[in-house]
Order: C-alpha cells, then structure tokens, then sequence
C-alpha cells in the first residue's frame, strides 16, 4: 500500500491508474478502523481496481471540541489492517493540507432540510463540516466509486445531495452497518465506552430491532416511541433522538406513519451514554 501525505502526489498516483483504464474506489474514513471499515475496502476491492483509502479526523465536522479532542487515534494498527485487507493507497494528509487557508469561513451548501432535522439538529454545523472536507476528497481523488456505510444514515444522504451539487460522476454506494456479535453498531467510539456502558449500548440495536417488529405488528408509533425512549432512559442515555422516518426523504413518522405508511421507512436513534454519543438505524 502506498501512503500519500500531500494531494498533489495522490492525484499524480491516481493520473497514472486512470490512464491504465483502472476503476477508482474510495473509502473515507477517520481512522481507529474497525471491520466496518474493513467491509467498505473489501467491497471496493470487489467493484473497483483500485482501492484508495483516506484517514482524517476532519476538526470542521466536530461541534463539540471535547469529541473531537478524544476521538480515537491508532495509525498504526489501521496502516496494519489496510495492508491487510489489500488496500491500494491510503491518503493521510494534514489540516494544512485540507485547509490551506485555515477553517474559518469555509464555504457553505445548500443542503435544505436534510440540515435542520436529526442528526443536523443535534449537531448545528455537522454537516457542512461533512461536506467541506468531502468536497476536498473528492475534488482530490475523483473516484468512480465512493463508499459509505447506512451506519451513518443521513450523512450517507448529504453526500448524494453534494454529489449532486457538484455534478459529479461518482457513484455512491451505501454498504449495509457491520455490528459486533451481540448486535452493537461497530463504531471508533466504541471504543470510549467503559466495560460496563459497553453492555449497556447493546439497548439501542434492542429498541432498534423492537421498533421494526412493532412497527410491522401495526402498532402506532407514538406508542412505538415512547417504550423504545423508557428503555433507554432506564438504561441510561441520554437521548438525542428517537425517530421514525420515510427512508427516501427522512421526512419524520406523523402519529400513523407505523401502520399506514407503506412505502420504506428508517428508524434512527441517537443517545448518550455518559459523555460518549452513539448512533444506529435499522430500515423497517
Ligand atoms: P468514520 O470513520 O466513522 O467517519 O466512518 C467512515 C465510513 O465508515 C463511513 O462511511 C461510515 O458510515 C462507515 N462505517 C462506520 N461504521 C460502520 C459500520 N459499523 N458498518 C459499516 N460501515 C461503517
């Protein structure tokens, strides 16, 4: 695997593979790589010739400075798990190398109201961040195929709104959520979680799967809602958000939705548990 630090030698490297007729597929990520990581590399490896990776742990996505300050790092094991896996290149560029003039006043997307609810209520400027760094990417990388995990449901969403915006080619393909045994989303910030929370964060793919059995008994989502928020109140998070939405728009559940909405439908949570924030969805 070759490492690149600086973008114009990727996009050299990237020149050369082009040129030989070869597919480009890229797998963003910020590294503390995990085997849901490891799953979007190999299903790059099965649709592309050429596999490139980037590890950046983007400041301008993070609204809150502590998260960013404790989200995980491990180089080298993740170096060690992409030769493993038969990755291609790996991008490892600087802030300086994505922000050359700073991160203040970066630009702005129009992303509607894909920004205003879930994910983009709790975390005011997420996605922009999402989408500046994404747009450098990219711009730098031009695959012909892009990665990325449903685990991250609505970002998933935002990139195909910044595909669109940037009249790209690239294809985005959404890979199913990779989870640990007993059901937990695999997640770098799994690995904040004391032994004790780590037990206890199995509840939201509990509510998660409890919520999609409901929802097809034809039991109305109010009612849905409010038992999946008791267990995990009980087991202590502290919930974001607790939704039911139409899978294609992510418009929320009006008060029915579980038993006459027929088309697809994505439940989303978001808790809390102590200062670690945890996300998951499952398609209904
Ligand atoms: P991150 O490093 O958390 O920014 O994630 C990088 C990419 O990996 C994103 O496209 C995520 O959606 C995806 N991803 C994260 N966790 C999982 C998982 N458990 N299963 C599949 N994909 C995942």
């Amino acid at each position: 695997m070759i490492i690149f630090k600086y973008a114009d030698q990727l996009a050299r490297y990237i020149q050369q593979q082009k040129a030989a007729q070869k597919q480009i597929g890229f797998v963003p990520t910020m590294g503390a790589l995990h085997n849901g990581h490891i799953a979007l590399i190999d299903r790059s490896k099965q649709d592309t010739a050429v596999t490139v990776c980037s590890i950046f742990v983007n400041p301008t996505q993070f609204n809150n400075a502590t998260d960013y300050q404790l989200y995980p790092n491990t180089i080298e094991p993740d170096i060690m798990k992409l030769e493993a896996a038969g990755c291609d290149a790996l991008f490892l560029p600087s802030i300086a190398e994505m922000y050359p003039q700073g991160t203040a006043g970066l630009e702005h997307y129009d992303l509607g109201y894909l920004e205003t609810l879930l994910e983009g209520k709790f975390r005011p400027g997420h996605f922009q961040g999402v989408c500046q760094v994404m747009f450098r990417l990219l711009t730098m990388v031009q695959p012909h195929k892009l990665f990325m995990g449903q685990k991250d449901y609505q970002q998933c969403m935002v990139v195909s709104r910044l595909l669109q915006l940037m009249q790209s080619a690239t294809e985005l393909i959404t890979c199913p959520t990779l989870r640990e045994p007993d059901g937990l989303a695999m997640s770098s910030r799994n690995m904040r979680l004391s032994l004790h929370d780590r037990q206890i964060a199995t509840t939201i793919y509990k509510c998660l799967t409890t919520i999609k059995q409901e929802c097809n008994k034809g039991i109305t989502w109010p009612v849905i809602k409010e038992k999946a928020e008791q267990l995990l109140t009980g087991a202590g998070f502290i919930i974001d958000y607790v939704e039911l939405a139409d899978a294609t728009t992510l418009q929320p559940a009006h008060a029915t939705m579980a038993t006459i909405y027929q088309g697809p439908r994505v439940a989303l949570i978001a808790a809390f548990l102590h200062e670690v924030r945890l996300i998951d969805n499952i398609l209904v």
